[in-house]
């Protein structure tokens, strides 16, 4: 057996990658890490029905995303290729096993139709037995299969009808046993000539020097299959971990109904890659049941199969909002500053809203450190709405300008006295503004907190918004000054916002 740590992740391209499925292929690249191991990526396409357009695109791009690079694969190769299953079915490797097996009298023909597999599970319902292959074609006299001869046919797998449990020896689950009845004569070549997942995995793993299947606790029934697949064919299994499963915070299989699942999906909302491998690493592992923040270097360095759990994971999406917040909260102000630029561009785009200042990372590297503490995540839309009145010429007054609590002409009168005291500034920094500010508050009885609350939704348009001078200060002079002049007019109006 192979001693370095080889693992694989063996996507099939149906569909965009769940956030499930992801997770998987992180707990992979992790193990791989941490020992220093290779990371495969295996494409297993034989289910060629099930195959979807652009499925394949949106696995490796949920890996780059990710940052979970392959060391082995499409893209990249290796020594044993091709990594994608219909171009290694080309090559005949499946084949060749199938029919070894069938030679070696580990497998059988099977000439049964559609319709005669329809007709005896239909019998099996009405006795009430459950569902599996009667086994017919097992014992067929040469006679019998010289007649069947260019008829479509699958190869089945003989599997042992009676004896000891087949066990699983589980890294993550312990000891499983399998009644060898349950496990039916399972297919291993269909009459497409395509292998099964349960051949083409077995072959591929063999043959690529898989040392240890991590993957989801629903591949578990089939394991027992796979080790009578090694067993036949003399080779020495890998080991095997099968991961708990992922549920909602209902306590049901994570679905569509729980949002989003589509990894890609959280990547176009604005989530940050290492908020989410973050989030993805404690669905079922955990460095010591408290630590929540565990960068991606520790994680690597302290990952360990001992510490992936047995019980089902909670995919629960406010937890992964918070964890986001913390990362983008840890964002280098650069770095901050061109996201949210590409954001606000991306929804200015879509929207075609007008602007008055163009969103350039240069004007953002002032926004970026006043709303880099309210930031869940850099979905357009939310920074959009989090910094629109920077780059509008007017904002939207949905709140009103009168705070609650304070009268209309009471709103006024303390925005005009600011507008007089700000219009006098030589300079309009931050302290300044709120140097000759503050008295004012005393002098038109009112609290500080109020007089700010004013200020805030005539320039604003929000109730909350960032710390208020600073806001100011790069919203800039002439477009306080006006915004401040507008509300006033508003006010003055006798129109009640
Ligand atoms: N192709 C399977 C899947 O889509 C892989 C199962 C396995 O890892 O053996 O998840």
């Amino acid at each position: 057996m192979t001693t370095t740590v080889r693992v694989r992740y063996a996507p099939s391209p149906t569909g965009e990658p769940h956030v499930g499925n992801i997770r998987t292929a992180l707990f992979n690249w992790l193990y791989a890490r941490h020992t220093g191991g290779a990371f495969i990526l295996r494409i297993e396409d034989t289910d060629q029905q099930r195959i979807v357009e652009g499925a394949l695109e949106a696995i490796y791009d949920s890996l780059d995303w990710l940052g979970l690079a392959w060391d082995e694969g499409p893209r990249v190769g290796g020594p044993y290729g091709p990594y994608i299953q219909s171009e290694r079915k080309a090559m005949g490797v499946y084949q060749e096993q199938a029919d070894q097996l069938v030679r070696e009298g580990h497998a059988y023909y099977c000439y049964c139709t559609q319709e005669e597999l329809e007709q005896m599970r239909k019998e099996q319902q009405r006795r009430k037995e459950p569902p599996r292959y009667n086994r017919r074609c097992r014992t067929l006299s040469a006679a019998e299969r010289l007649r069947r001869e260019g008829m479509p046919k699958v190869v089945r797998f003989k599997t042992p009808e009676e004896g000891d449990p087949i066990r699983v020896n589980d890294i993550i689950r312990g000891d499983v046993a399998f009644a060898p009845a349950t496990l039916d004569d399972f297919v291993l070549l269909k009459s497409d000539g395509f292998p099964t997942y349960h051949l083409a995995c077995v072959v591929d793993d063999h043959a690529m020097h898989i040392s240890h299947v991590l993957r989801a606790e629903e591949w578990l029934p089939s394991t027992p299959r796979h080790l009578l697949l090694y067993k036949a064919l003399a080779w020495d299994p890998p080991l095997f971990g099968h991961m708990p499963m992922i549920f909602g915070p209902d306590r049901a299989k994570l679905s569509k109904r729980h949002g989003a699942t589509s990894t890609l999906e959280y990547r176009d909302q604005g989530f940050l890659p290492e908020a989410m491998t973050n989030f993805l690493a404690l669905l079922g592992w955990s460095l010591d049941d408290k630590t929540e923040i565990i960068p991606r270097e520790d994680m690597v360095r302290h990952f360990s199969l001992e510490r992936v759990g047995k019980s089902p994971a909670i995919f629960d999406h406010a937890k992964l909002e918070w964890m986001n917040g913390v990362y983008l909260r840890q964002l280098p102000q650069d770095e901050l500053a061109n996201s949210l630029s590409e954001a606000l561009h991306s929804h200015i785009r879509k929207t075609h809203q007008q602007v008055l200042v163009t969103p350039s990372p240069d004007y953002l590297r002032n926004v970026a450190p006043l709303v880099q503490e309210r930031l869940k995540t850099l979905n357009p839309q939310d920074v959009w709405d989090l910094c629109s009145f920077f780059l509008v010429e007017l904002p939207e007054y949905g709140e009103g300008l009168t705070p609650k609590g304070l009268a209309p002409e009471v709103t006024r009168t303390a925005l005009q006295a600011t507008l007089v005291i700000l219009q006098a500034l030589d300079s309009f920094d931050a302290a300044t503004m709120e140097a000759a500010l503050r008295p004012l508050a005393e002098r038109l009885q009112l609290k500080t907190g109020q007089l700010f609350g004013v200020i805030r939704l005539a320039v604003t348009g929000r109730t909350a918004a960032p710390p208020l001078f600073d806001t100011l200060s790069v919203v800039g002079r002439e477009r306080v000054l006006a915004r401040l002049a507008g509300a006033i007019t508003k006010l003055s109006d006798g129109k009640r916002p």
